[in-house]
């Protein structure tokens, strides 16, 4: 069924912290690594500006230039980086076989996944609907389009903080919209939140509908203790709930839990399948940080290089 089929002794799948600390180690450990970046090459860090608690940039750096220094260093050592998409794998035997956007077929000795994860929507019709015509779950990739209008994010863990102080200095106004009395995100953050002027937190809602037409002119919010309904007037409504790892393609394979992120033996980055590790995200719903990705990428890119040398593949 494929085009072309190439063997490879070490695969790394996605190019986030994780994908690209691993391929930094497993080029200078001479695998040889090839790795498909995915659909959003240099990963969810892309989408942020700030990074401030990555070690060794004691001014802080953004994220987007932060991946490419990742990236630049992973192709010195050699690392062979491809546009391309892991559309299915089969495990079933000692070579791990990875098809490549529906067509290319990589037989792999091991394999390092660091497909991370991606975000989560409220499930309403009216916020695909207007999903990229107001709606939107990234405020740094979109905030800049809202600049001096009133607009509204949902959520309260660390993102939802993050996106609306962000927010609140580009725009007039910022609704924030959380389901609970009480936000989840770290006491620094919920301070810096509720000390910034314009915005207004609107506790225990929830999103009904998203109103507009060709795009977003407002939201219907209800406080779900009073039951009373209120008309935001916004023209951008963000989502920042949480995240889902990308691990879809490895169901059946990899043992995963209940939310699908991929189960590892603890200390370690070996999956249940000889020779495929998992790293990043993708197996890390705790803490999930660019430095605890990074990390585990290198974890992987050790444990693959062990297992090659305990099989005696050269
Ligand atoms: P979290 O899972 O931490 O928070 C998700 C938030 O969205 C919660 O407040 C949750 O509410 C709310 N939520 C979930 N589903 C819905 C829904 N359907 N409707 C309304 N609200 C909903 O995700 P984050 O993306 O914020 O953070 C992920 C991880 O990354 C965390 O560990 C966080 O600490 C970390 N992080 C760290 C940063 C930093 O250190 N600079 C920056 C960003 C993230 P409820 O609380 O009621 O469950």
């Amino acid at each position: 069924m494929s085009e072309t089929i190439e063997h490879v002794r070490c695969l790394i799948i996605g190019s986030g912290p994780a994908g690209y600390t691993a391929a930094i180690y497993a080029a200078r450990a001479a695998l040889k690594p090839v790795m498909y970046q995915g659909l959003q090459p240099g990963g969810q860090l892309t989408t942020t500006t700030e990074v401030e608690n990555y070690p060794g940039y004691p001014k802080g750096t953004q994220g987007p230039q932060m991946m490419e220094d990742f990236k630049a260093q992973a192709e010195r050592f050699g690392t062979d980086i491809r546009w391309g998409i892991a559309t299915k794998v089969d495990f079933k035997g000692p070579v791990h076989k990875v098809i490549i956007d529906d067509t290319k077929e990589i037989h792999a000795d091991t394999v390092i996944i660091a497909t991370g994860a991606s975000a989560k929507w409220l499930g309403l019709d009216s916020e695909q609907r207007f999903n990229g015509f107001g709606v939107s779950a990234c405020a740094v990739c979109d905030g800049f389009f809202f600049k001096g209008q009133d607009v509204a994010i949902v959520g309260a863990g660390d993102t939802a903080a993050e996106e609306a102080t962000y927010l609140a200095k580009l725009c007039k106004k910022v609704y924030m919209i959380v389901r609970r009395s009480e936000m989840r995100a770290s006491k620094a953050m919920q301070e810096r939140v509720l000390k910034t002027p314009n915005i207004e937190m609107l506790w225990d809602s929830e999103t009904k509908e998203i109103i507009g037409d060709k795009g977003v002119t407002g939201a219907t919010i209800i406080n779900l203790k009073t039951k009373e309904e209120r008309t935001l007037n916004i023209s951008g409504f963000f989502v920042a709930i949480g995240h889902t790892p990308n691990t879809q393609i490895f169901k059946g394979w990899i043992d995963m839990d209940e939310t699908g992120y991929l189960k590892t033996t603890p200390g370690t980055s070996k999956t249940n399948i000889e020779g495929v590790f998992a790293v990043g995200d993708a197996q890390d719903k705790v803490y999930r940080q660019a430095v605890t990705a990074a990390g585990s990428g290198c974890m992987g890119a050790l444990d693959a290089e062990r297992y090659l040398a305990a099989k005696g593949i050269h």
